[in-house]
């Protein structure tokens, strides 16, 4: 049996602490599911309610030795002000489950894309490639029986159906989200994944189809963005949408229902709508979608949240 996971409540709303490799799966070809487990893990996440959760997790630099980082309001400054090769280097992850076993002792599972790029490949995706058993890194993560950290943008509020759309960097938090919607959820997901082989099933409500998109060797959203035209009865050229422009110096598309980094207001729903959606992956696809979902089929902004995962070409800095 596992414990009240609710019953211990941290005092911050997040934890920064250390998480060990307990076990390192390689799932896929494109896909290695790591799981975490120590002491500062077992004060973080609320099972049930993760949805689509961020945590930070900060590598070693190559020295291997991580940065001494107490928690608090001002973490971020303070790790920006360690000379940058001892500090390690942070980007953005989702919780694929966090489960919380006898006494306590919780394990903390993260999916990483293997995204080796030659000669650029980013520091998560090298770390990854290469994790044992006893590997550490730093997380920040929500604590325990906390709400209030912020970082989960899944929020379909009375809406009885979803669309939730995503590529392989997406498909931990469509996963964790279908897995703690209620039974009686009703939508489609669309996932686009390198290839066929990297289907990861996992359980959905029986209301909602899964589908996986196998992208083989095509265009990153060459799969996503026909597919949910098509599903939303869009008579547009798939062509018209693809050619959006994505300066890589204008912050990613991150736009939901109570926050718009485009700088634009968005307006309280006039009624509560049947229908959320939800759209996370490379940030040029998604800003393709996102203009079109708005712009062309009418879709209040309220009702989506368009989040940029990553972008072509740049290397993440958070
Ligand atoms: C809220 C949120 C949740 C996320 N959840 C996950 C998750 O659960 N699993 C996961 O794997 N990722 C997830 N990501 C995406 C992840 O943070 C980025 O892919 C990140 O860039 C990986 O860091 P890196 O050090 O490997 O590469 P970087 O140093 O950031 O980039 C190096 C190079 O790799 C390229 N690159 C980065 N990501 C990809 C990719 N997916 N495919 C192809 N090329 C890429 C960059 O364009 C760049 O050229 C999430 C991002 C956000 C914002």
């Amino acid at each position: 049996m596992s414990v009240d996971s609710q019953a211990v409540v941290e005092k911050n709303p997040y934890v920064l602490g250390r998480a060990r490799v307990s076990l390192v799966e390689p799932v896929s070809p494109n896909f290695v599911r790591i799981t975490f487990v120590g002491e500062d893990v077992d004060r973080i996440g609320n099972p049930g309610h993760t949805f689509d959760q961020r945590i930070k997790v900060i590598f070693p630099p190559a020295s291997g030795t991580l940065p001494e980082l107490a928690a608090g309001d001002d973490w971020y400054q303070r790790w920006t002000a360690i000379p940058e090769a001892d500090r390690g280097a942070i980007r953005t992850y989702s919780i694929r489950d966090v489960r919380v076993g006898d006494g306590g002792a919780t394990e903390l599972v993260v999916d990483f894309v293997l995204h080796m790029v030659p000669g650029a490949t980013g520091p998560a995706s090298s770390w990854a490639a290469q994790a044992r058993e006893g590997d550490e890194v730093l997380v920040v993560a929500p604590g325990r029986g906390r709400f209030d950290g912020g970082g989960l943008e899944y929020a379909p509020g009375t809406a009885e159906s979803v669309l939730l759309a995503g590529d392989e960097t997406a498909a931990p938090a469509i996963a964790r989200i279908l897995e703690d919607a209620p039974a009686d959820l009703r939508g489609t997901a669309f996932i686009e994944i390198p290839t066929g082989d990297d289907v990861l099933p996992f359980a959905a409500p029986a209301g909602v189809s899964v589908h996986w998109l196998a992208r083989d060797g095509a265009d990153h959203g060459a799969r996503l963005r026909p597919a949910v035209l098509d599903h939303l009865g869009s008579s547009e050229p798939v062509a018209d949408v693809s050619g959006v422009d994505d300066d890589p110096d204008e912050p990613m598309v991150w736009e939901t229902p109570i926050y718009s980094n485009l700088g634009e207001e968005i307006a309280p729903d006039p009624a509560p709508a049947d229908r959320y959606y939800w759209i996370a992956g490379e940030s040029k696809v998604v800003t393709g979608l996102r203009r079109h979902l708005v712009k062309e089929v009418g879709i209040a902004r309220s009702q989506v949240a368009f989040m940029g995962y990553w972008r072509h070409g740049v290397a993440m800095k958070a």
